[in-house]
């Protein structure tokens, strides 16, 4: 595997007059080399005699580094066939894959979804081991069996024994999950509705302890479920570091800390690794603390969320691995966080300017709605008596709106540019004049400006509006916050 690429290799066995032993060829990296003792543990265990043999094994084709621990299999039925001269069926059009345990019991492989695809698009029969069933289940249409040990691979070569499909996904029944109640903060929830719906991004600001990461993680209950190509894509990219998803429907949530390298966050590795930003693929990327992230690991986003891709390029390999997220991020309004409060500010102009900057304005200016999370009263974030848990948006009401914006022009207004834009200008019942005056007041860049557009779309959206109007630009002006006090 190379990146979410599955690649065939072919597997050769040749029997030696030199003395016994085993040797692998094909640029075996060290999992791979150890295989010569696992296989032939499992094969003894399973009952078949190879001992005092000189076996040569070859993986095909020769230039392709080998990693891992899933050519076990196939190197096994390799050395069987060239050993007891089985006369085995169905090899022509069938791929293995799966680690052997000294036992020959099957065990589960990491990347096993892009196995499976591989072979349905060459329209090649499959055999993986029980333990991966959930991944190999997901792919329609796929031609996959599942095997726990090698004898039943072998009884099923031999015809005595017939391989089960995996089970199909059972189909989840969706519930909000249990989530802490979030009390007040009703312009942040708005912000979250809003920013699920049109699919920006979205800055929280304030002081610790409001609920910031309360709050994004509530958007997960907003977004659609995955179906489909992209609920596949999302379980490839689990499938690449060998982790099962316990609801693949459900969008990925991800809050990397700010102490990630940008390998964590970006992917990468010796062998190439996807990192946080492709394990938030269409679900969400939380950077809480945003300004203490590395500067090299935040302005290594930046690329990402313009193309939706993380180009990794290293001396050995080039991949992409997908990255389509929607990045949530959260900061304090000042630097001495806990210590100061929202009125009692004891940190210097020059302190908070100095805080502010080390989010790269090109990265801040990649965000699109900036909202503030103020202090509440004391006891009110948790406290029952003190509010309701009202939330303004659900996801019905985000699938209805996001389906509206993909009826319209094929993309989530997030992405609304060029002809479908100014058509939304030209059309829009808006005052020209308080336009203009809010541009030069508030000293709008063209890319703010942009930007305040899209987001009133998605306002006028959420009002099944056809066209936008005053109201709808008013409250997106509302969420370029950040621009006026930088003058950005
Ligand atoms: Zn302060």
């Amino acid at each position: 595997m190379l990146g979410l690429t599955a690649h065939p290799v072919t597997v050769e066995c040749h029997i030696g007059s030199s003395l016994p032993g085993t040797t692998i060829v094909g640029l075996p990296q060290s999992a791979v080399r150890e295989a010569r003792d696992r296989v032939k543990s499992a094969l003894e265990n399973s009952g078949f005699e190879v001992s005092n043999l000189d076996l040569v094994i070859n993986l095909a084709p020769g230039d392709l580094h080998k990693a891992g621990t899933g050519l076990d299999l196939p190197i096994a039925l390799s050395i069987l066939i060239a050993t007891h001269n089985m006369s085995l069926s169905g090899l022509e059009d069938t791929e293995f894959i799966g680690e052997l345990s000294l036992f020959g019991h099957l065990r589960k492989v990491p990347g096993i979804l892009s196995s499976v695809l591989a072979c349905q698009r060459a329209g090649r029969r499959l055999v993986i081991p029980t333990a991966n069933s959930a991944e190999g289940g997901l792919v329609p249409e796929s031609n996959v069996t599942t095997a726990r040990d090698l004898r039943e691979v072998v009884e099923s070569l031999t015809g005595s024994h017939t391989l089960p499909a995996p089970p199909a996904p059972a189909a989840k029944v969706k519930t909000l999950t249990d989530r802490n109640p979030i009390l007040g903060q009703e312009a942040a929830k708005r912000a979250l509705t809003i920013a699920a719906a049109g699919g920006h991004h979205l800055l929280m600001v304030g002081p610790p302890g409001t609920g910031k990461t309360l709050l994004a993680r509530r958007i997960c209950d907003l977004l659609p479920p995955l179906e489909g190509d992209r609920l596949i894509e999302v379980a490839a990219i689990y499938s690449a570091i060998g982790q099962d998803r316990d609801d693949y429907t459900l969008p990925p949530f991800r809050d990397p800390h700010h102490s990630a390298s940008p390998v964590a966050l970006i992917g990468g590795g010796s062998t190439p690794v996807p990192g946080e930003a492709s394990l938030a693929h269409h679900g969400v990327l939380f950077l809480d603390e945003l300004p203490h992230f590395k500067p090299a690991a935040l302005n290594l986003l930046r690329e990402p969320i313009e193309t939706g891709k993380a180009v990794i390029a290293r001396a050995n390999y080039k991949v992409n691995f997908p990255c389509r997220f929607q990045l949530i991020a959260a900061m304090n309004p000042c630097p001495a966080g806990r210590r100061c409060t929202e009125t009692a500010c004891r940190c210097t102009p020059g302190d908070v300017k100095r805080y502010q900057s080390r989010i790269s304005g090109p990265l801040l200016d990649r965000i699109d709605l900036h909202v503030s999370v103020p202090e509440l009263p004391p006891g009110m974030l948790t406290n029952p008596g003190s509010g309701r848990d009202t939330f303004p948006g659900s996801r019905e009401i985000v699938i209805e709106c996001r389906q509206r914006q993909l009826h319209r022009q094929r993309d989530l207004n997030a992405a609304l540019a060029g002809k479908h834009l100014e058509k939304e200008q030209r059309q829009a019942d808006v005052d020209e004049g308080f336009l203009k005056k809010a541009i030069d007041r508030y000293r709008l860049s063209a890319r703010s400006f942009h930007k305040t557009w899209r987001i009133a779309r998605t306002i006028a959206d959420l009002e099944q509006s056809r066209i936008i109007r005053m109201e709808h630009v008013m409250e997106a002006l509302s969420y370029r916050a950040l621009d006026w006090e930088n003058g950005v």
